[in-house]
């Protein structure tokens, strides 16, 4: 059902009949429909002006069988799996439903950002860059701790919508330093990563499109890395490329090749988690994705059975309709910050007893870097094809290993002789996510010299790539950001591999949170999806027909 702002000063149901609303209500399962006096007086977000009218907003309580919070990377593998293994899921997402090209002008242009840009709940910032921005259900949310702040997605797809889609696997012995042994990597390697390449078709981008105009600053980054002596090779993307090369012929309007896709790709193409994981999941009919359904906090009930404050909200951010969703399964795939800031929440208010100490704990990076290369002597073009074509990846030492890729600028007018190169590696740093009640949000807390040895290979492995005649500006200097959050709910020690929650019957964890902290220098995403994959064949096998 697509909510309909309330007009204003007027909290009422979401548009539609009587008698449909009354349907859709006894097919959901609900156990009651009340006004809630304490619901609706309960300020929706007490910082901001789209408060609807108090004692206005309808309330109900509904039953169903398995939730999922969230809609990126881990909460699609975890619908589709679910549902064909004939599983009805509820699917949670905050944010809103971004449909894609060609030629679509769905997504704000990263040039020209306005407020789509940004989730209104989020410190209102973007990429470290204080903005001004009318209140909307926009794409990013940044996190902003103590020495760190974190940048996620929101949306139906989560981090798929604007991530540019790198999609690197660890070597075995990668895997093997930083993951559980208990993992084993030859079945990882076998089936899971395969299976999700196959869903995101994976694909490098074709000598044809590296060869044309737009894509100089991937060759001149190819040169650089060759002429260092690094390695060098095409990173696969979750990208149908002839859109690319479509735009090339002049038969779209630009998205890859003037690498303005920062904010989505508008052009479609882009194989991100809404049109693959959720579209084959929705598909079976047994899948029903609700956009703008924000979970405020979460319980386990007397029965048992686990029990979510939920609102419905407008892309304004008004609060169109609270809900309580019971569940005996919950799988929070609200990525590694929110799943964190549900878990902390609910030990910090004593709202679910006896979760493991150590929620929040094994908080990492990924050791992400960004740094513009400015260099006069290079023509990497004003307007510079994207998102990324070449990495390097120095991977020998698996104490030390990390990947420098370049990635395209948005076009934002005058040559300035300037590209973006990105670096990630291994670093057993770890901070924690700590529920902070004033902010009522799970804040990172990170250490500040955190990340700072595998920092200086990857720089010393950019510097060597753009070479003297060139000028690296390290951005985390400015702003210490990441854009791979990982852990906060780590596999080992608030999770059994498989996700299951410790002594937490019905309650998984099957996102980025479950992660230890680092995805072995490689973008998180394909292991992320594959872990994820992993835990819920273990979880299909084990737990279907019992706790689900
Ligand atoms: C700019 C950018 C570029 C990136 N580039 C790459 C890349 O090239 N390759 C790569 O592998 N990774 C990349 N990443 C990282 C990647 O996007 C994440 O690692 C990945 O999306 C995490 O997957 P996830 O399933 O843990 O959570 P997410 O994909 O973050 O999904 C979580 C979802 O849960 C929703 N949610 C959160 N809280 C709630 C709540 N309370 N109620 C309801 N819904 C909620 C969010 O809105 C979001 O949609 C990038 C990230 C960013 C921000």
């Amino acid at each position: 059902m697509t909510p309909v702002p309330p007009a204003a000063g007027e909290g009422r149901l979401p548009h539609c009949s009587r008698r449909g609303f009354l349907g859709s209500v006894a097919a959901a399962g609900i156990a009651a429909l009340a006004a809630d006096a304490s619901a609706a007086a309960r300020p929706a977000d007490p910082a901001g002006p789209g408060s609807a009218a108090p004692g206005r907003i309808p309330h109900e309580v509904q039953d169903h069988r398995c939730i999922v919070v969230g809609s990126g990377f881990g909460g699609g593998v975890a619908s589709l799996r679910l549902a064909t293994a004939g599983v009805p899921v509820v699917v949670l997402e905050r944010g809103r439903r971004w449909p894609t090209g060609p030629d679509a002008r769905t997504f704000p242009s990263a040039s020209a950002p306005d407020e789509r840009a940004l989730w209104f709940r989020s410190a209102p910032e973007i990429f470290g860059r204080r903005v001004d921005l009318p209140r909307y259900t926009g794409l990013l949310d940044a996190s902003v701790g103590e020495n760190m702040t974190s940048v996620c997605a929101t949306g139906v797809g989560g981090g798929s919508l604007i991530y540019q889609g790198m999609a690197l696997q660890p070597t075995e012995e990668l895997f093997r330093t930083w993951f559980p042994g208990a993992i084993d990597w030859r079945e990882m390697d076998r089936e899971y990563y395969p299976r999700v390449s196959r869903v995101l078709r994976l694909a490098e981008a074709p000598d044809e499109l590296i060869e044309s105009r737009p894509y100089a600053a991937s060759r001149v980054f190819a040169d650089r890395v060759r002429a260092a002596g690094l390695p060098l090779r095409k990173i696969p993307m979750p990208i149908d490329w002839d859109y690319a090369l479509a735009e090339l012929r002049g038969e779209m309007r630009p998205s890859y090749t003037n690498g303005d896709g920062s904010f989505g790709v508008n052009n479609g193409g882009k194989h991100s988690v809404d049109v693959t994981y959720l579209a084959q999941a929705e598909a079976t009919g047994l899948v029903e994705v609700r956009p703008l359904h924000d979970v405020r906090a979460m319980r386990r009930s007397p029965d048992g059975r686990w029990e979510l404050d939920v609102e419905e909200l407008d892309t304004a951010g008004n609060v169109v309709r609270t809900l309580t969703m019971r569940a005996p399964a919950l799988m929070l795939a609200a990525g590694s910050v929110g799943t964190a800031t549900l878990l902390t929440r609910a030990a910090a208010t004593g709202a679910v007893s006896d979760l493991p100490e150590s929620v929040g704990d094994g908080w990492g990076t990924n050791a992400d870097r960004i740094y513009a290369w400015t260099d006069p002597t290079a023509d990497f073009g004003a307007v510079q094809g994207g998102p990324v074509v070449y990495g390097s990846l120095n991977w020998s030492d698996p104490t030390t290993a990390h990947t420098v890729i370049q990635a395209s600028t948005p076009p934002f007018g005058p040559d300035l002789h300037t590209t973006m190169l990105v670096g990630y590696g291994v670093s057993a740093d770890r901070g924690r996510i700590v529920y902070d009640p004033a902010q009522d949000r799970g804040v990172i807390r990170w250490p500040a010299a955190g990340d700072s040895g595998i920092r200086r290979h990857i720089e010393r492995t950019a510097r060597t790539i753009v070479g003297p005649s060139s000028h690296l500006t390290d951005t985390n200097a400015f702003v210490n950001s990441t854009w791979h959050p990982l852990g906060g709910a780590p596999m080992g020690r608030v999770c059994d591999i498989d996700g299951r929650v410790l002594g937490q019957r019905g309650l998984y964890v099957v996102d980025g949170a479950l992660i230890p902290g680092t995805t072995a220098a490689c973008n998180p995403s394909l292991t992320i999806a594959a872990i994820a994959e992993r835990a819920l064949d273990r979880i299909v096998r084990h737990d279907v027909g019992g706790v689900i």
